[in-house]
């Protein structure tokens, strides 16, 4: 692709991304048939990017292995979770991984997972850097408490999250010590709807899809939010979905 410069993007779930209206000029990679996983020693699993969050978390609860509970509520696949260190009740991706494999310009790189660059919702790659997989390094746990975490996170899922309408998840980051849906209902947005994209009566912080939504008019809606709870509250929210593509000037 660099040879022919032609831009590129890798796609996982598409979960967490949001493409212009006039589309994207180049080409999207899926590594969807890359979805391997194998436990190489005990403790350990080596998942493939494409493989699903949900297969790893099955995968593990039927090694017994715990600390990726977590993951099972988050749709999407292994190197989409790792990209943009996924993550859910104060546990993130990048803080299992014990070997990151990635490949640039063409060669595969191992890097230890805890010397890599990571935070909330971020990790730093390389231009061109893609995840090919990960080697998790996991606790022995018994069966039942899996279980009955998954359970647990699956049930406040749906209690906190019923969100009825097409999303890409919280759509801004959680400045430091702040909620982000807390300031966007402060700043009076729920229910606040532009064309087709309207902020959640259930979770200010999920823009919904009613129906004919376009890209324009999430990023109209998202910009009117960042304004207001910047005057508001003197906070720059940051985008946690992925903006990608062209948009229109209308
Ligand atoms: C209902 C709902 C609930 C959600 N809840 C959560 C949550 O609790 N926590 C959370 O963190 N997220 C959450 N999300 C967001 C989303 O599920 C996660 O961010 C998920 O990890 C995205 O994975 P994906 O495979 O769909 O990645 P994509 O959306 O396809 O890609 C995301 C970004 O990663 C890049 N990327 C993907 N794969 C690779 C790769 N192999 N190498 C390099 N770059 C790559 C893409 O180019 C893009 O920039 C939620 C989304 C929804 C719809």
């Amino acid at each position: 692709m660099r040879s022919l410069s032609l831009p590129y993007f890798i796609i996982g779930g598409g979960f967490n991304v949001l493409v212009g209206d006039g589309g994207f000029r180049g080409v999207a990679i899926s590594l969807k048939e890359l979805n391997g996983m194998e436990s190489p020693s005990r403790g350990r699993i080596r998942a493939e990017a494409g493989a699903t969050n949900q297969h790893l978390v099955n995968y593990a609860t039927d090694k017994e292995l715990t600390g990726l509970e977590f993951l099972s509520c988050i749709p999407g696949t292994v190197g989409g979770a790792l990209s943009v260190n996924a993550g859910a009740h104060g546990r993130s991706m990048m803080e299992q991984v014990e070997t990151l494999i990635t490949m640039r310009d063409g060669r595969i790189c191992e890097n230890e997972g805890r010397k890599r660059n990571f935070g909330y919702r971020y990790l730093e790659l390389e231009a061109g850097e893609i995840v090919v997989a990960a080697v998790f390094s996991l606790s022995e746990g018994k069966a039942e408490a899996i279980g009955e975490k998954l359970e647990s996170y699956r049930r406040h899922r749906l209690e906190s999250q019923k969100i009825g309408y097409p999303n890409a998840g919280s759509f801004f980051k959680n400045p430091e010590g702040r909620q982000a849906w807390r300031l966007i209902d402060e700043a009076g947005f729920r229910g606040f709807q532009v064309g087709g994209a309207l902020v959640s009566q259930i979770h200010t912080n999920f823009l919904v899809n009613r129906g004919g939504a376009s890209a324009a008019d999430f990023i109209t809606l998202a910009g009117m939010i960042k304004q207001k709870v910047l005057e508001r509250n003197g906070i720059v929210l940051q985008e946690e979905v992925r903006i990608l593509g062209e948009f229109e000037q209308k």
